[in-house]
């Protein structure tokens, strides 16, 4: 934004989250707007750690925020992790704050204050290889989640530049969530993709599994 001022000129008016304390937090349950992403550490579930790790250089992580990268940025490395822990999201408007969904907060490009979601037992995270100047690589989440909610397995996906995600009732097999999976839009993914999808599976069940 600041390079962008720079080149085209200051607004009249900005506010900076940086000190704005619900856009600066970070815990096992929630994450702020303005945190960089190389503050996003082993606090916050795996997948939403392994996310922010992965996302371009250290010099990038030091610069760029959970905001921009959910809302702002056409990658979204954030975007798949996000989904599968059933993210809510609190924005700031002119004139409230509020909670919404994380499609509405797309959809409008509110101004995102903070994440919040329920910890769940297991959540896993990968993104695959790119190749230099070709599409952004595909990344798959997956979250088991318990609790109050029925159990269930919750799968995100980044192809190209869309992100699908879905959710199935919980199965100890991988291969009938797989099953269940099928017919939905994961099913209908490019192969390199769906063996990601599997092996993400396999390796959250596994871990439930294991305790
Ligand atoms: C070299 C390079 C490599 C990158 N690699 C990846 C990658 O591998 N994966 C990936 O996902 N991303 C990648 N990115 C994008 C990066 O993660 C950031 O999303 C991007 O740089 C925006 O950074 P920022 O947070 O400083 O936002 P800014 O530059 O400050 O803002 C960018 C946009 O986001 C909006 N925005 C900022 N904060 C918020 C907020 N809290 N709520 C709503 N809107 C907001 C701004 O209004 C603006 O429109 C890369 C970027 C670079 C420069």
């Amino acid at each position: 934004m600041w390079a962008g001022w720079q080149r085209d000129g200051f607004p009249e008016q900005a506010v900076s989250l940086r000190n704005v304390p619900e856009a600066g937090t970070v815990g096992p349950e929630e994450l702020g707007g303005a945190v960089l992403l190389n503050r996003v550490d082993a606090t916050v579930p795996e997948a939403l750690h392994r996310a922010a790790s992965g996302v371009g250089t250290g010099a990038v992580r030091r610069a760029a925020t959970v905001g921009g990268n959910i809302v702002g940025s056409t990658l979204r490395c954030l975007l798949p992790a996000a989904l599968v822990l059933d993210a809510r999201a609190t924005v700031l408007e002119s004139d409230s704050v509020y909670d919404t969904d994380l499609s509405e907060l797309l959809a409008k490009r509110h101004v995102l204050l903070a994440l919040r979601w329920r910890a769940p037992l297991v959540s896993g995270y990968r993104k695959l290889e790119g190749e230099a100047g070709g599409p952004p690589p595909p990344v798959v989440a997956a979250v088991h989640a318990d609790g109050d909610s029925p159990r269930d397995l919750r799968v995100a996906v980044r192809d190209g530049y869309e992100v699908f995600s879905e959710r199935t009732p919980y199965d100890p097999d991988p291969e009938q969530v797989l099953h269940a999976l099928a017919g939905t839009d994961l099913g209908a993914l490019p192969a390199v993709a769906r063996d990601a999808v599997r092996a993400q599976i396999t390796d959250v069940l596994a871990r439930v599994a294991e305790g």
